[in-house]
């Protein structure tokens, strides 16, 4: 049983280490969500290529457990948005966000998904996923390497693993609202921005909405 499972605080006799640890159950349920994140399998870009790189037997997402990637919402935790978001695509990728099964992650890999990388100003790419879900980690790079999305996965691990089990969203008694889906019209208008339409429209209020 890996070392940081233990609990230090409850000292196990000399004759019983290495057969007998002691834990909390917080600690040895996260190893377990942690130790099997099953990513979604889906690209949207040129970083997709180096998610997929990340998969092959050369980088072994295998040996964190997560070499189930399967292209269905059903049996995810985690969404690796890989790739540039285009303001056509949102409104499926927020979908699929709310199809996804609590407890549910989200990964930014790359410059585009975490802020619009090179094509930031173009008519039809979102500034940043973020503008609509929950980003857990955000990858760097353009695109990142394999190197640099494992290291992403081990700050996941390391965010699974320091939640508390009464904390998690999705586990709580009140039922988690679905985030609010994009309409593509003319342009994007993202419903959270609903009610500052009209305040801007009338010229009283930011002229974007
Ligand atoms: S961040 Fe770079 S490599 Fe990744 S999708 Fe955007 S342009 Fe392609």
């Amino acid at each position: 049983m890996p070392d940081d499972l233990s609990n230090p605080e409850y000292p196990i006799p000399e004759d019983l280490r290495g057969q007998v640890t002691i834990t909390t159950l917080d600690k040895i349920y996260n190893w377990g969500r942690r130790s099997s994140v099953w990513p979604m399998f889906w690209g949207l870009a040129c970083c997709a290529i180096e998610m997929i790189a990340t998969a092959t037997s050369r980088y072994d997402m295998a040996r964190f457990g997560m070499e189930v990637m399967r292209p269905s919402p059903r049996q995810t935790d985690l969404m690796i948005i890989s790739g540039t978001v285009t303001k056509k695509l949102i409104p499926q990728i927020v979908r699929l966000y709310n199809q996804v099964p609590e407890p549910k992650y989200v990964m930014a890999m790359g410059a585009c998904a975490s802020g619009g990388g090179p094509f930031k100003e173009g008519y039809n790419v979102v500034s940043g996923v973020d503008q609509f879900l929950p980003v857990d980690v955000y990858v760097p790079g353009c695109p990142p390497t394999p190197q640099a999305l494992i290291h992403g996965f081990l700050v996941l691990h390391k965010k699974i693993a320091a939640q508390p089990i009464k904390a998690i969203p999705g586990y709580q008694k009140a039922a988690l609202e679905p985030l609010p889906i994009p309409v593509l019209g003319p342009d994007l208008i993202n419903l959270r921005d609903l009610p500052r339409i009209p305040a801007a429209a009338s010229g009283s209020g930011p002229e974007e909405a």
